[in-house]
């Protein structure tokens, strides 16, 4: 199938995230993708500033992790994990167990973010359950979060970008607190914390747990905000009795410059969500953690189970590269990597501050946040990065930069060059 025709097909038949089927906005077709860099279909190449969202932390392409695949798949590419084990699970879930603080010993293996999410909630509904306190099951989150697409994920996303009104008398009804409005980098507004106590004030015996994104809220508006809260959050969950939920998907493994965003705080929660950068983006998998306390209290009463089990948990393929993954990660100095990309967007994204069209930016371990004063043309935008070599995917005001922790000087001085270019123009 040459260029055109896979375009065309493409066009009539493929749903992509998020778009229309009448009047979808261009793709570009990818060939293949080596390093940092995405070789298109018609030759052009280009650097990387998303890492595929989060996940390709090590690059694409990368021997090690071709090799992981490649073995596990002349052993057994998947079975199934309901009364079966394997190596590349159990090596998994050593990893992770040792990786995360202590307290997190039990690890759910999912297939993808939204599905850990989905657990964690599960998980924090049958605690209460389990101990006869079954009025406890609705969450408590902040606005401006996101935790996947799926319809109880959605429920905790904000409510406004989440698109709750599409789906109203469908979704479940949680509560919303404010946003942290502190800063990451600034000075700490205790005041930050009122709306989340007065939502615990008001709800707490019908609420399970706090759901939220550790340090940087993701695809709901990319703000970063300070440590305190997390700290505070923790002591409120525990006066209030209910559970706290960190969704690491996107900020685990490293991209905010700890090995995980909540030990910018020091805080550990009841249950923690990862996913994304876990396989190095080489394929989907996901985990949820618990602790002792949480997962012997579910077992320990009726229905003595956990309620959930898909066909592809723990699929081998996707723990082999997992394990090989994280042990690149872990031999890798990728701390010196965020540092050094950090310092690079730290010398270059503030030039963009004067702008009119600038409102904010915000510069967090590997990740550059550009916020504009109105949405972006996603597609005129994307038109422009690619015509330099770059490839940066806008997401309504924000315009972002996080490439792979091994990107090189040079290329990182191409991908900032490209993007405050086009920012300047938009
Ligand atoms: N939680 C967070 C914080 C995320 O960023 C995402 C994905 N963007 C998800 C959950 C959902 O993950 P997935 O897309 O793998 O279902």
């Amino acid at each position: 199938m040459n260029e055109q025709e896979l375009l065309a097909f493409d066009r009539e038949h493929l749903w992509h995230p998020y778009t229309s089927m009448i009047d979808p906005l261009p793709v570009y077709a990818v060939d293949s993708a080596a390093g940092v860099r995405l070789k298109l279909k018609d030759g052009r190449e280009l650097i990387d500033g998303m890492s595929s969202w989060w996940c390709a932390v090590h690059g694409y392409n990368h021997p090690v992790l071709n090799q992981a695949i490649q073995d596990q798949s002349r052993k057994m590419s998947h079975v199934m994990f309901g009364g079966i084990t394997h190596a590349p699970a159990v090596e998994l879930g050593k990893l992770l167990v040792d990786m995360t603080p202590e307290p997190l010993q039990k690890v759910f293996l999912a297939d993808s973010g939204s599905i850990a999410v989905e657990v964690a909630l599960k998980m924090a509904i049958q605690y209460w359950y389990s101990q006869g306190v079954s009025e406890k099951n609705k969450f408590l989150t902040v606005r401006s979060g996101y935790h996947g697409d799926t319809f109880h994920a959605m429920s905790v996303c904000d409510p406004v970008t989440g698109m709750h009104q599409i789906f109203n008398g469908i979704l479940p009804i949680h509560h919303f607190a404010d946003q942290p409005r502190s800063r990451f980098d600034g000075d700490w507004d205790p005041s930050d914390l009122d709306s989340m106590r007065e939502q615990l004030q008001a709800h707490h015996e019908a609420i399970a747990g706090i759901i939220i994104e550790p340090i940087l809220q993701g695809a709901g508006g990319m703000w970063a905000y300070h440590p305190e809260y997390l700290r505070g959050l923790r002591a409120l969950a525990d006066e209030f009795n209910v559970l706290l939920i960190f969704d690491e998907i996107a900020t685990g493994f490293g991209r905010t410059g700890k090995l995980f965003a909540m030990e910018h705080a020091d805080v550990v929660p009841d249950i923690l969500c990862l996913g994304k950068a876990i396989t190095g983006g080489y394929m989907t998998l996901a985990a949820t953690m618990t602790t002792e306390k949480v997962a012997l209290t579910i077992s320990s009463n009726s229905p003595h189970v956990f309620m959930h089990g898909p066909t592809f948990m723990g699929n081998p393929l996707a723990c082999a590269v997992a394990v090989a993954s994280l042990k690149l990660l872990q031999e890798s100095d990728w701390e010196a990597n965020v540092r050094r990309i950090n310092a690079h967007f730290q010398a270059t994204l503030p030039t963009l501050s004067s702008l009119p069209q600038v409102v904010d930016i915000r510069i967090i371990g590997a990740v550059g946040i550009v916020e504009m004063k109105a949405p972006v043309d996603m597609g005129e935008a994307q038109k422009l990065f690619v015509e330099k070599g770059v490839w940066i995917r806008p997401f309504g005001k924000n315009v972002y930069l996080m490439p792979p922790f091994v990107i090189s000087d040079q290329d990182l001085g191409v991908l900032t060059d490209a993007f405050v270019g086009v920012v300047r123009k938009l």
